[in-house]
């Protein structure tokens, strides 16, 4: 994609603070971060959403998110961690281009992600239900 941003940083045609990187992803520090650490996976490739990514993909964004979250975890002391990853402008997503939060937590930091509880009505269970299971 010519014109997608994460797509020239995550291949290093715009620099950025990098924490790691291989031949398929770039973990950079997020310019306008939740909290101390805030990171961001970028897969090299492009792909817009969750919908769009290759399995292949799917499955080592996972791993690499394990790793780093560890290794951040030990690094800055963070109490807990928090990976959250928009899909669709409804869903928070401004950078269409897939990526993946890495949020370090950290005692009475104030950060607000999250919903208010609804409830499950037996309308909609039976309704969810019979539209997944098919
Ligand atoms: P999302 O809302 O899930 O699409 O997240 C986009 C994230 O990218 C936000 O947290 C932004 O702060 C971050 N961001 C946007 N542009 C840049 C950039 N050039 N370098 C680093 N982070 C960026
Ligand atoms: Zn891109």
């Amino acid at each position: 994609m010519d014109n997608c941003i994460f797509c020239k940083i995550a291949n290093g045609e715009i620099p950025s603070a990098t924490l790691y990187e291989d031949d398929d992803f770039r973990v950079i520090l997020d310019l306008g971060p939740a909290s101390k650490g805030h990171s961001l996976i970028l897969p090299k490739t492009h792909a817009a959403n969750i919908y769009k990514l290759p399995d292949e993909l799917a499955a080592k964004v996972m791993i690499l998110a394990k790793k780093m979250a560890t290794k951040m975890t030990d690094a800055l002391g963070c109490d807990g961690f928090n990976l959250v990853q928009n899909n669709g402008e409804i869903a928070g997503q401004t950078v269409f281009h897939f990526h993946m939060h890495l949020i370090p937590r950290y005692q009475g930091d104030n950060v607000k992600l999250g919903w208010t509880p609804g409830t499950l009505t037996d309308e909609d269970k039976e309704d969810i239900l019979s539209k997944l299971n098919q």
